[in-house]
């Protein structure tokens, strides 16, 4: 592996596949799997993970809005796109570009079919999402003879799958909510298909759905975070391996004197002469300014060197005494499971967050 020589996020195909791999081994020969790819791939880069799952055979992707399905078609991408929220404004491009919209209620599903006819699609590839607890998007129940009737009058479009998404499948206190998700998605599911009479896959796992409710699985599961290597509970993580590792170097090294301070706004005074080294990532690059003064921290050569004053955009500062190290050094801001966590812990937010916060500006560089 070459030296890192300046800020990158590390993607490692190999830990992608096992976690692929070991999350289809939770699943029965005939589950589909369908990949989370939004938010650039949870942060790390969307295109070359959505192009090397196409390889091992994945079945389908999934992007939030519809831009995220043109960038993964642009690159190359040629298996199904489910678009989980897209817009009507940008139902033209998601039909040029073969993208599926999620059709979760009235307004966007007549606005679809609207454009479809104006294209004069036939079959056009649909999903529709249905609401069973987590009240964010999706029909209702009582809602399925409304959706039935409007697509039995419509053939420019087919529906390739309903499916509703679990609100607390990682929090074994809500069993019995979740319990109730899956109850309501089976009804909701029985009586659409005895509408529709072809066939129609379902779905309403996500990561820690696969985890703690194997049996809801149907006939495909939504799997996003655990294939960036977290499952939201620490033995099941442990099973995985981390994807995207964010690494820095050392630009400069500072002796700071006993009452002198460090940073902006002066958030840092040294009480004892400190050595301090700058590190070129900062609040821009996703390190949440309040990992600032001691509440987030980076690895250097094995020890852990604290951020000291604020996190400023463009680069932080942390505290290298008694670390042996050297300007140009390699810096790690995480490479495993265990520091995101703790990171996400110290500033009350969740892996999910941290990962995905990592901007743009970052180098993805294939490990
Ligand atoms: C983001 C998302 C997922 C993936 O969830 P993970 O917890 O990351 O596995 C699945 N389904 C829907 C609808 C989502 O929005």
């Amino acid at each position: 592996m070459s030296k890192i020589q300046e800020t990158v996020l590390e993607i490692d195909l190999l830990a992608l596949k096992h976690n692929f791999k070991y999350l289809q081994s939770k699943l029965h020969r005939t589950t589909k799997m369908l990949a989370v790819v939004k938010a650039f791939g949870y942060g790390s880069d969307a295109a070359i993970i959505a192009n090397y799952l196409e390889k091992l055979g994945l079945n389908y992707l999934a992007v939030a809005y519809t831009n995220e399905g043109v960038s993964l078609r642009k690159a190359g991408v040629s298996i199904p796109i489910l678009v989980l929220h897209p817009q009507p404004v940008n139902f033209e491009t998601l039909i040029e570009y073969r993208l599926e919209p999620s059709l979760y209620n009235k307004r966007v599903l007549t606005t679809f079919l609207s454009a479809a006819k104006k294209q004069q699609l036939y079959e056009y590839p649909i999903h529709i999402k249905f609401n069973t607890g987590l009240n964010r998007l999706g029909f209702l129940a009582n809602e399925v003879d409304f959706v039935t009737k409007t697509l039995l009058e419509a053939p420019q479009v087919k529906v390739h799958s309903i499916f509703s998404h679990l609100a607390a499948s990682e929090d074994c206190n809500e069993k019995e909510f979740t319990q109730q998700q899956i109850t309501s998605f089976k009804k909701i599911a029985k009586a659409f298909q005895q509408k529709i009479k072809y066939p129609i896959m379902l779905h309403q796992l996500n990561t820690s759905g696969v985890v703690n409710y194997p049996e809801a699985q149907f006939d495909m599961v939504r799997c996003g975070i655990g294939l960036y290597g977290f499952a939201n509970d620490p033995l099941e993580t442990n099973k995985l391996k981390i994807v995207a590792s964010l690494k820095s170097v050392i630009s400069q090294i500072h002796y700071i004197e006993k009452g002198a301070s460090v940073g902006y706004n002066k958030a840092f005074t040294a009480t004892v002469p400190t050595i301090t080294a700058t590190i070129p990532i900062g609040h821009a690059d996703g390190i949440h300014r309040a990992f600032g003064n001691g509440n987030g921290f980076v690895t250097i050569n094995g020890k852990k060197a604290p951020i000291v004053g604020n996190v400023c955009m463009d680069m932080l500062m942390v505290d290298i005494t008694g670390i042996d190290c050297g300007e140009g050094d390699e810096v790690v801001i995480f490479s495993n499971q265990e520091t995101v966590n703790e990171l996400a812990e110290n500033i009350n937010s969740i892996s999910y967050e941290i990962v995905t916060a990592i901007s743009q500006r970052v180098k993805r560089i294939v490990k």
